[in-house]
Parts: C-alpha cells; structure tokens; sequence
C-alpha cells in the first residue's frame, strides 16, 4: 500500500509525477503529494483525499524543477488528512520523504528526538524517519547517503523511501526493505521510482527491481549506483519490462473493474498459453519441473493467502485433494506466521498473491522457508517480492489488474492451481486418464464460456436494479461453489459497502436460516453436480421462510427455475470447472450494484490493492 514515484532527469517531473500517482492511485488514496525542486527552492504540496484534489493546488506552469518525488497515501499511522500526507520534511526544511510502508520503532525514536528538540507536525512513523536521518547527517557530518545508512540501521519495520535534499537537486537517494521498488533508467541520466512499473513504463523498459536492504542512489553526474545497508556495492541488474501501456489504460470501459471482468476470457487463455496441449494430452508447468518428485511426495501442501487469495487457495484445496489426493490445508497468511504452525520438511508452501507483494503471505513463506519447506509461489505480478522469494512457482499472467477488487486475477490464479492439480493428479497416477482427458477438454472450452456467461450481463444488470437497496445479503454454495460464495459476498461487501456472508448451503440451516425474511436476498449457485438435489433442498428451506432467491443455474435447468425469483443461466462444464463461470456473474452484480449505489467501485472506501502492511 502507498503508491512511491520519484523523477530525476531533463523534463519538468510534476506531470511525470501526478501521471505516475494516478497509475499508482490504486495502492492507496488517501492522500497525496509531491515535493520538486524548483528554482532551488524544495517546494512541497500535499493535501488530503485523491490525486485530484492535488491537482487543484498545484500551479503546473510554474513548476519547472526537474527532480521531484511524489506519494499517494494508504494511512498506517495518523488520520488521512493533509498534514498526514506525504511528503514529509526535515526539521530545516532541506530534505523532503516519500515512504511506503510502517517504521515499527517510531515510537521511541521520535521520543528521544523529542528530547533532541526535534517538533513534529504529523501523527505518521515516516516523519520520525526523516527527522532521524536530519539528526545523524547533523550529529555525524555525514553526506545524506550515510545519514540514511546508519538511520536505517536503527530503524525496524519496513520501508520504501526516497529522500530528495534541497541542498543537491542533482540526486535522489532510495531504500527498500519489505516493501517494493523499482528504478527506472531512461536515457541520458533519467532517472525513475516507484513502486511498481506502471508509472515507468512509457518511459523506459529498463528496470532494476531493488532488494531488501538495498540503498540506491541516482545521480546526473554518476548514473546508478546501488550499495547495501552494510555498504557494499551491488551491480545493478538490468532487466526489461514486458508489460505494454495498452493494458494500463480504460480502453473505452468506464471502470478498470468492469474492463478486467470483461478480459477474462483472455486471461484465462493467457493463464493456460503453452501450458495446455489438448491433442497430446500433455500439461506442464515450468516452476514444478525441477521439483516434481518433491512436490507428488509432499505429505501436506499447505497454502497460505489473503482475501480473494484465500478464496482460491480453498478451491485449490478441492481441486488438488480431488485430483492428487495430497492433504491440502488452506490458511489465512497472517494467522499462519504467528501461530506457530508445524511445518516440516517436505511440506510445501504454495503462496497465492496477486500483487506478489502482500505483506503478510510474505511472511508466512519467510517462516515456512526458515523451517524447510519448499516455498511454490503463485503471483500475477512478474519480479514481484513474492515471486524472488519463493523456491519455484508459476506466474498467472493475467496481465495488471488495477481495480482494487481482485477479478480476472481470481480466475487466472485458479487456472494455475486446477493445472497443478492436473500435473501433480497425472505423475502420481489419482487420475484416470479418460477423466484427465476429459479435464483437458473442459479446460480448454473455458475462455469460450467465460464468453458465453459475459452475455449474461443484461440479466444481471436488471437484478441488480431490483437489488440496489438492500443492506444485507447471503451467499450459498456447496463444494466448489462455496468458496465462489465467499468470494461473490467479499465482492459485494468491498464495492458497494452492503453486509454480505457467504456460507456453504448446508450450513444455512445451522444458523444463517435465522436472518433471512424478504429483506435478505439469498443467491444459490445450484448447478448440475453430485450435491445438485441437496442444494435445491436448501433453496425450499429459504423459500418457505420467505426469502428471495436468486440462482445461478447450469443451462436449460427447469427445476431451479420454478423455485428460484430470479435466475442466472452458465453453460454445463466439467463440475470441477464450474467455479470459472459462476464466480463471472457474481463479479458482474457486485459491479453493477456498485455503479448504482454511486460508489467507487476501482477505488473502494479504505481499501487498497498490494497490501504491504501486516
Ligand atoms: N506509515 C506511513 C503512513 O501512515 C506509510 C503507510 C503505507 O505505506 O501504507 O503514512
């Protein structure tokens, strides 16, 4: 969380600044700001909410400097407001920070600061690093580089940070522990932050992608230079970006959300690209090759994420018990790192992040890695932390995702575990090869149905007009379609702010069945397969105490639609499968509640995406 954006070069950097925040806004919103020297003067602007309040108080025109950085804010530490926002500055006003991320000890290092004369006009961790670093350079006499040096050592938490001096408008220094960042060098000495790539990309494609306890330091005279923390040199590594700008525009959509439901067929598709060979009947995926034997005879595959993360992580559960009959257990990252869990060697890790950066899946692999596990990392963002950190792991290639309610990363991570499953089903032998065949098949049918549920989207645009007002609503499913059920429930809840469970359908009768009455809409994914009868069961429970149903059904149902109020029609697949279409109509209500009700639906309310912070 927190978006980071620095500039050092030839072109005046607030537009490149505030077009870098707006790709950024996603991370955090708020606040925002920028510091640029101009004129020798370190001018800084900052103000509560979204980049576009910021906008309105800076003068563009008259902000020529070309050295700035610039931060969007996802608050930690102090109230969003505009004292609160970012940047901050040294007690002389000569240095200004971006930071991304939590300085843990701030508390008795602003204390002792304190005592030292040091005034504060923030409630943030980031102002007391700014202020330690003043304190050293001043007590020691050092050059700003060591200053932060030896205040990091100091600090414990995590950062990304760039510091600009007033007093040296040719450099920029950067650090990064924890939490993510990117150089980028442009040609002639331009230099870039940020903390993912998307505000570097129509600049360069040339990145390094810094790693922990690395200090960086650009400068118009000497290029980059990369030292640790312990003052070693670090030869920069070069590499270079894949992703294009077409992806990280609306491209005529008027939501990022609404454009990444509308890719999944694509994604889905790119998820499985040379993975899958229906004629040969081959499926392989590049991470497990090295660690086959290590992966078919792991006595427990343990798989740790969060929210929409964790919903897949369940499915995958289903999905590799069912196919390799290996004992999956599914946890919450951030219960898992401090419960002392047992792990042992020869246990896998499988790691679920779509920004690969989440702070608390993080640190459950460190751990599970410190006690031998082999650590498989599924993440959609290339060179993210999660994705170095792991032994192995698969990219799901979804392509960004900007909305901060997780989509087409939710169907491309799935993908990803239904081919491991597969992979790991055919080397020990769990699967028959009819049903692999038939696995296969279904598999590569799915971008096709994906697009044949995508028209569904009038029916469920008209649900939504009747729906829009309620407070509250239930979420049932069984088997597979449980975690569908959750996730549907967190998509409603993240975007449109209405109270939302999900439950597994039989479970209903154990307590959820108290609340509904014809003020609590009830959807049931009630497709064809082996619990099809029991499901309907449950959809007369709710229907004999009043409740409203709305069912998503497998094509050409007449059953569920004679009990249903409103029915949602996917096309038959394999019943393992199903997730991938039921989960699409379930995205697209939350979606169009959310547009009706007037809410932010790529920018929820205190939400942010890539969660950093623990
Ligand atoms: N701790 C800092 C603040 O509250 C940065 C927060 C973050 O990176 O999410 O301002």
């Amino acid at each position: 969380m927190c978006g980071i954006v620095g500039y050092l070069g030839t072109k005046p950097a607030y537009p490149i600044l505030l077009k870098g925040l707006k790709r950024l806004e996603y991370r955090g919103y708020d606040s925002s700001g920028v510091a640029i020297i101009n004129n020798d003067e370190l001018e800084m602007f900052k103000c509560k909410g979204k980049v576009v309040n910021l906008e309105g108080i800076v003068d563009e025109k008259a902000m020529t400097g070309t050295i700035g950085i610039g931060h969007t804010r996802w608050a930690t530490h102090g109230v969003p407001n505009d004292v609160n926002a970012h940047p901050h500055m040294s007690e002389n006003s000569e240095l200004a920070i971006i930071h991304n991320g939590i300085i843990e000890n701030y508390g008795p290092l602003k204390t002792e600061l304190i005592k030292r004369g040091y005034t504060f006009q923030s409630d943030t961790d980031t102002e007391v690093l700014i202020k330690l670093i003043e304190e050293i350079q001043k007590k020691g006499k050092f050059d700003l580089f060591e200053a932060i040096r030896f205040a990091l050592k100091e600090v414990v938490g995590a950062y990304a940070m760039v510091v600009i001096n007033k007093k040296n408008p040719d450099q920029l220094i950067a650090a990064k522990m924890g939490s993510p960042l990117v150089v980028g060098i442009g040609k002639d000495n331009e230099f870039f932050f940020a903390s993912d790539a998307t505000p570097i990309i129509e600049y360069t494609k040339n990145v390094v992608y810094l790693e922990d306890g690395e200090i960086a330091i650009v400068d118009r005279q000497n290029g980059l230079k990369i030292r640790t923390i312990h003052n070693k040199t670090v030869k920069p590594f070069i590499q270079e970006l894949e992703m294009n700008l077409e992806t990280l525009e609306l491209g005529g959509y008027p939501h990022f959300m609404l454009k990444e439901i509308y890719e999944q067929p694509r994604s889905v598709k790119d998820s499985m690209r040379g993975r899958i060979q229906v004629n040969t009947g081959t499926v392989s995926l590049g991470g497990m090759r090295d660690y086959l034997d290590q992966m078919v005879n792991a006595k427990r595959i343990i798989i740790v994420a969060c929210g929409t993360s964790w919903h897949s992580a369940l499915l995958g559960e289903y999905l590799i018990e069912d196919l390799a009959r290996i004992p999956v257990e599914v946890e919450y990252a951030s219960e898992f790192r401090y419960r002392n869990p047992v792990i042992n060697e020869g246990d896998v890790v499988i790691a679920i992040s779509q920004s690969g950066e989440t702070a608390d899946t993080l640190a459950a692999i460190k751990l599970a890695k410190s006690k031998g596990a082999l650590i498989y990392g599924i993440c959609n963002v290339i060179g993210s932390t999660i994705a170095r950190e792991s032994h192995t792991g698969s990219y799901t290639h979804a392509g960004p995702e900007i909305g901060v309610a997780s989509t087409k990363a939710f169907t491309a991570q799935l993908t990803a575990l239904m081919l491991m499953a597969l992979v790991l089903g055919k080397e020990k032998g769990t699967i028959e090869a009819p049903t692999f065949q038939r696995l296969l098949v279904g598999m590569d049918a799915l971008p096709d149905k994906i697009e044949k549920v995508l028209k569904t989207n009038d029916v469920v645009y008209s649900i939504a007009e009747k729906f829009k007002d309620v407070n509250n609503m239930l979420y049932l499913g069984r088997g597979v379609n449980f975690p569908v059920a959750l996730e549907g429930a967190l998509k409603l809840k993240e975007i449109s702010y209405i109270h939302a469970e999900g439950y597994p359908a039989a479970e209903m009768k154990h307590g959820p069945i108290a609340l509904i009455d014809e003020n609590m809409p009830v959807i049931i994914i009630a497709t064809k397969d082996a619990s099809y009868e029991k499901v309907v069961s449950n959809m007369q429970e709710v229907k004999a105490r009043g409740g409203v149903i709305i069912a998503i059904v497998t094509e050409g149902d007449t059953q569920v639609k004679s009990i249903a109020d409103h029915v949602i029609e996917i096309p038959i697949t394999e019943s393992i499968l199903v997730p991938f279409l039921s989960v699409i109509p379930l995205q697209l209500l939350s979606y169009h509640i959310a547009v009706m009700r007037d809410c932010n639906v790529d920018q929820p309310r205190n939400l942010a995406k890539s969660v950093t912070v623990e």
